[in-house]
């Protein structure tokens, strides 16, 4: 199985640290807002991952964290004239719920920063006894250039930093050594919240939290360290800086990073107007939809989110649906049990679609051509199976298409159908509505049926309904 890892820039043979074990870890979202639909690629992708290694008979201890305690929080907060705690637990809640809905799995662990601070401040003090940080009024900084493999990840020289980071000696960091060196802990605002420190009261910066947190759930060295690739620099690279220079191990064996998810194509951003929330997509589409759009294009390149996209989503979704349908269809009438000998043939047939599917996966987790194999395996299905098959064939291909869906998180249930008795009733409100001279929530009823294919009759003898 081979991942692109950013640290080398290749794609490596994946060895895990600990045989059958894979500790992973996947910065999460600064909780001030819905999460949108950007931050959701990161959420589906690495679940996927997950996934596909569960499906390979790994354990995986799976960490993800929620920034809640941030300047963007904060201003939420004054703003709404509520605590930024009250901000930071409501947004953790809606991510919860998007995150069920998206199908991606609840982290082994979801730690909170603002949970874990006691760790963080001894993190902090290992590293200013070991000479990797310095306090200055208050503030703690980390010392940059006495990490010698900085900008390792990122591939950035540090000579070119320096140049490019000259304004930030005027920008008000004018007690640091150098203008590279970066905030550990910052001291207390009003207003805002703080802890206490042997630096006085203050807050953690944003690097040292993800430093803590997969130290203390997963261990000094893990196997997967993920997130945007937005990340790489400058968070990932002062993680590493601070997790290294620490703990004196390796952080993480391999980096990997998700391309940008971009709408018509133009970078996503509330002033441009052209921001999203999964919940407005919720609204109309099933969240399954965007995890099959998602999924359609390989993790790290860019992505490019669209109606006629979603559109083509959608269809892509409804074929391999409609194939499982029809197998289940085939499976309530097939009057043969067991596999014929032309049968076992064919099933081995069909088990090169799963080859393919895996082949795809262990390159780099290429979904989009994940998502072919299992296309083939749906026409072959659809091309194979008929009312001569046997059950043991019906429910075999049922089982395959199933189990590679779930892989990529993609549920296969049955269509969503109405039951004979709700349209009944549906009916009954209707005529009770017409009694009453409501013939507003008369037609709405109509046109609700129309929509889930129920065609409405009025005849003398009652009201007749038929599927379209
Ligand atoms: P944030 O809440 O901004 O810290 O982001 C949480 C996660 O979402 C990080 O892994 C980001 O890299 C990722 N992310 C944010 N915006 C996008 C986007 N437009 N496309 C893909 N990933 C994104
Ligand atoms: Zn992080």
């Amino acid at each position: 199985m081979k991942l692109y890892n950013t640290m080398s820039k290749t794609k490596e043979e994946f060895v895990p640290l600990e045989e059958g074990k894979v500790k992973m870890y996947v910065c999460g979202p600064t909780v001030y807002n819905f999460i949108h639909i950007g931050n959701a690629r990161p959420m589906m992708v690495f679940d996927t991952v997950r996934r596909y290694f569960e499906y390979k008979g790994y354990d995986v201890n799976f960490v993800s964290n929620f920034t809640d305690v941030d300047d963007k929080i904060i201003k939420k907060a004054n703003e709404e004239g509520v605590t930024a705690d009250e901000i930071s637990k409501r947004y953790i809640e809606e991510s919860k719920k998007d995150m069920e809905d998206m199908n991606v799995k609840p982290a082994t662990k979801h730690p909170l920063a603002t949970e874990e601070i006691s760790g963080m401040i001894a993190l902090i003090q290992n590293l200013i006894d070991k000479g990797y940080a310095y306090a200055k009024n208050g503030t703690v900084y980390f010392r940059t250039r006495r990490f010698e493999d900085y900008g390792k990840l990122s591939h950035k020289n540090l000579d070119d930093l320096r140049s490019g980071n000259r304004s930030l000696l005027v920008s008000g960091e004018d007690e640091k050594e150098d203008p590279l060196d970066f905030v550990l802990w910052k001291p207390k605002k009003e207003g805002e919240p703080s802890w206490e420190s042997p630096w006085g009261d203050g807050r953690p910066g944003w690097h040292i939290e993800c430093s803590e947190m997969s130290k203390k759930y997963l261990g000094e060295q893990i196997d997967i360290h993920a997130g945007g690739e937005d990340l790489i620099f400058p968070h990932h690279e002062n993680e590493i800086a601070q997790s290294e220079a620490a703990n004196g191990k390796e952080f993480a064996k391999y980096w990997l990073h998700n391309g940008f998810l971009n709408i018509d194509n133009r970078k996503m951003s509330k002033s441009l107007g052209n921001f999203f929330t999964v919940r407005e997509i919720s609204e109309k589409y099933d969240l399954q939809v965007l995890r099959f759009f998602m999924l359609s294009a390989h993790y790290r390149s860019p992505l490019n989110f669209s109606a006629e996209l979603m559109e083509a989503a959608k269809n892509g979704l409804d074929r391999i649906k409609t194939a499982a349908d029809n197998l289940r269809f085939l499976l309530d009438n097939a009057k043969v049990e067991e596999l014929t000998e032309a049968e076992q043939e064919k099933m081995s047939k069909a088990q090169e679609f799963v080859g393919s599917f895996e082949k795809a996966m262990d390159d780099d987790f290429n979904t989009a051509d994940a998502i072919s194999a299992i296309f083939e395996l749906v026409k072959y299905a659809n091309t194979t199976a008929d009312g001569e098959s046997s059950c043991a064939y019906l429910n075999g291909l049922l089982d395959l298409i199933v189990k590679l869906a779930d892989v990529l998180g993609i549920i296969i249930e049955k269509k969503e159908e109405l039951l004979d008795a709700d349209i009944e009733a549906l009916i009954q409100e209707r005529q009770a509505a017409r009694k009453e001279r409501n013939f507003a929530r008369a037609d709405e009823i109509r046109e609700e049926l129309l929509a889930k294919g129920i065609v409405l009759e009025d005849t003398r003898e009652g009201v007749k309904w038929k599927r379209a």
